[in-house]
């Protein structure tokens, strides 16, 4: 068989590899912060790819909750965090928490999260505030 991981006309998405199904096109744009995406991004994601319906959704949750989870080590190590305002400790709380309800849920194939490292992530989050 051929694959051209490439390209987009190869019709194979980026998360499952699922062929022969429709896909968009996710950018990043601003991480969950509001700030723009590419301070803290590895380079592979500054590049538009190619998803199907399942995994464009998973994909906007876990660059939510990978922005989270760096701001959340920042806010461990004493450096300045984001997370330091208790306004968005909350709101990403929240956030963690909605995308491990997600995927108590089955709502997710779980290609590009790890329930585990969410449940931790929502723990460590709650044990934050006060
Ligand atoms: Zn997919």
């Amino acid at each position: 068989m051929h694959t051209d991981t490439a390209s987009p006309s190869a019709g194979k998405c980026d998360g499952c590899s699922a062929a022969d199904v429709p896909l968009m096109k996710v950018s990043l744009g601003r991480d969950f912060f509001g700030r723009v995406y590419d301070r803290l991004s590895p380079s592979a994601d500054l590049s538009p790819k190619w998803y199907c319906d399942a995994c464009s959704v998973e994909k906007n949750l876990q660059r939510d909750f990978r922005d989270i989870k760096s701001e959340f080590d920042n806010l461990s190590k004493g450096a300045a965090s984001a997370l330091g305002q208790a306004e968005q400790l909350d709101r990403a709380t929240l956030r963690v928490k909605e995308i491990a309800a997600m995927i108590a849920a089955n709502a997710l194939k779980q290609t590009l999260l790890k329930p585990d490292e969410v449940s931790a992530l929502a723990r460590s989050l709650d044990s934050r505030r006060g």
